[in-house]
């Protein structure tokens, strides 16, 4: 099967730390039959199996830092080669500075799909990012995030598969912190990029995760 390059969008989820692109990622991808590709899941994985690649990039994990363009723009590129009989593919989580849309809007102009359809932004406030993640637990098996703020006896197992849940590492406060200062100075630059393009959507991540969703898929599809 053949996708005309119509029935094929390219989309890219911005937004800081906590703001939910995870979930709404996968609850778009899922909706919209689109393939999700979290680079940070993906790096977790390697860290996780502690290959090669997990061994380059845990120690930037843990200090909230980025990871080198170099390997990063490689390891995503090598994904969207494999994309699947899908209709679209959601980024999350890249490009997360200017080099990596650039090298982005670079690979993509030599195939057939020419370029990203639509940016998607949520936008959450500061101070509810920071709560957000202090509070996010996720399964260790499906990636599924929950939120628990010690207000409601023991955390126990993934309502969808019985995973274990556990919480981030890089979840601890001084490097979300951290990771918020990395957000602002590499990441916004990114939001003013696609915007320039004319492809930016901004999306109110307040609210129920539903709601944000279905705002998200509205943006997707109202997008050219
Ligand atoms: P969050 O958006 O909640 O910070 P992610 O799961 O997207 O979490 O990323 C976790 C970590 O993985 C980042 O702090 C960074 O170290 C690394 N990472 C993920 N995506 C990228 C990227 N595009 N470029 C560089 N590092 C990345
Ligand atoms: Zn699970």
């Amino acid at each position: 099967m053949s996708l005309a390059k119509t029935d094929f969008k390219i989309v890219v989820f911005l937004g800081a730390p906590g703001a939910g692109k995870g979930t709404q990622a996968a609850g778009v991808a899922q909706e919209m039959h689109m393939t999700h590709l979290s680079s940070g899941d993906l790096f977790r994985q390697a860290v996780e199996r502690g290959d090669e690649l997990g061994m380059k990039v845990k120690s930037f994990m843990e200090r909230g830092a980025l990871v080198p363009d170099e390997i990063t723009i490689q390891m995503v590129l090598e994904r969207l080669e494999q994309r699947g009989e899908q209709r679209g593919i959601i980024l999350d989580g890249f490009p997360r500075n200017l080099a990596q849309a650039e090298s982005l809007d670079k690979a993509l102009s030599a195939g057939p799909y020419e370029n990203v359809d639509v940016a998607v932004y949520i936008s959450v406030e500061q101070p509810e990012l920071i709560k957000r993640l202090s509070s996010r637990w996720l399964c260790r098996q499906c990636q599924t995030p929950y939120n628990y703020d010690g207000s409601k006896g023991a955390v126990s197992a993934c309502a969808k598969c019985g995973g274990e849940l556990y919480q981030r590492p890089d979840d601890a406060m001084e490097t979300v912190l951290k990771r918020l200062e990395v957000y602002f100075r590499d990441t916004v630059p990114v939001i003013e990029y696609y915007k320039q393009r004319g492809t930016l959507a901004e999306v109110d991540g307040g609210g129920d995760v539903e709601d944000i969703t279905a705002r998200i898929v509205k943006a997707i599809g109202d997008s050219k």
